[in-house]
């Protein structure tokens, strides 16, 4: 059966390696890298994903800046504090934390159902823009990866980004680790959103049509679809990476939750094929925020031009 990827485990090693990077920088310059988050709202979900990224970046000595915006901040607020942070040469990585409040097409099926459309524009007005926001970001501080010129020159031969998406990143470094050779293999992503399954295809330069067919070609499996369970055992060629970005809650009532936590690809199944997978929980997701702290010291890094 398939060996199995720990994503746990490799997180907590590059976490280390990062702690003494930041040291050195530290000793050798004087300068801690520093990330600052933004966060428009008060999502249950969106505020974990802060608190974990903070307690991170303390963990291996980056310095965190956290700014907390009401969930009716106008554009302009928001680009007002991005600004500061791309002018402020303590901060060498800025997030804004996604999803930002309902944009136009949210607003748009809310006012419909209950028939206010007068209230709608008023709204749409006043409201964010997703794209105007990641665009105010300076590209050099884009930690996430996620600024439409990042994400163009990752498309182009030869151009390269100065980020690279965190949780793509931590999928080929992961397949880095465990020895996996990536030139001239087969590689299939499942998936195409802008924060996964697109980047992690132009790393790899492959493309998804008859997923099931063409996945049994693979070397490489990439699963960001977002639906449980979906690759299954006799999708996959004998001996192939799998690579499992999928967090999917499924009833369990068993669990003290209620639920329990599956990836995209069946687990029982495909590690009894597969060479080598990832497990979910424990393999893709905390690489992410790893990558996020090793995107930051690079960033840090480059604009110091530290080596
Ligand atoms: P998304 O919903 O934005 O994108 C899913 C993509 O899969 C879309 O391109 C969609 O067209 C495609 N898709 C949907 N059904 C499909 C099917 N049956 N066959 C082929 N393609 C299909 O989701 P996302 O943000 O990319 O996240 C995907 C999964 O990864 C989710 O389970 C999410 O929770 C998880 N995720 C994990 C991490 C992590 O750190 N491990 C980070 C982000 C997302």
């Amino acid at each position: 059966s398939a060996k199995v990827i720990d994503g746990k485990l490799v997180a907590k090693q590059v976490r280390e390696e990062i702690a003494v990077e930041v040291t050195k920088m530290k000793d050798a310059i004087g300068i801690v890298p520093g990330l600052a988050v933004i966060l428009v709202g008060s999502r249950k979900d969106s505020q974990t994903y802060v608190r974990n990224k903070k307690k991170a970046c303390e963990a291996v000595g980056i310095k965190s800046y956290e700014v907390n915006l009401p969930e009716d901040s106008s554009e302009e607020e928001v680009i007002k504090h991005i600004s500061g942070f791309n002018s402020d040469p303590s901060v060498h990585g800025i997030l804004v934390q996604l999803p930002l409040p309902r944009g136009f097409f949210e607003w748009y099926s809310f006012a419909r159902e209950h028939q206010l459309f007068p209230f709608l524009v008023l709204e749409v007005l006043k409201h964010m823009n997703d794209e105007n926001i990641l665009n105010a970001v300076s590209i050099e501080k884009d930690v996430d990866g996620f600024h439409p010129l990042n994400i163009g020159r990752l498309a182009m031969q030869g151009r390269d980004p100065f980020f690279v998406p965190c949780t793509p990143k931590g999928c080929m470094e992961l397949l880095h680790r465990y020895g996996v050779e990536i030139k001239g293999k087969r590689a299939v992503v499942i998936g195409r959103s802008n924060i996964v399954g697109m980047p992690a295809a132009l790393i790899v330069h492959s493309q998804t049509k008859n997923p099931e067919e063409i996945t049994s070609q693979a070397d490489i499996v990439i699963a960001a679809v977002g639906v449980a369970n979906l690759v299954r055992g006799n999708w996959i060629k004998p001996g192939a990476a799998i690579i499992d970005v999928g967090i999917n809650p499924v009833d369990d009532p068993e669990s003290p939750r209620g639920y329990r936590l599956v990836g995209d690809v069946c687990y029982e199944e495909v590690s009894k094929v597969a060479g080598a997978i990832t497990p979910v929980p424990g393999g893709v997701g905390p690489m992410t925020i790893a990558m996020l702290l090793s995107n930051t010291l690079e960033s840090a890094k480059r604009i110091h031009k530290f080596k």
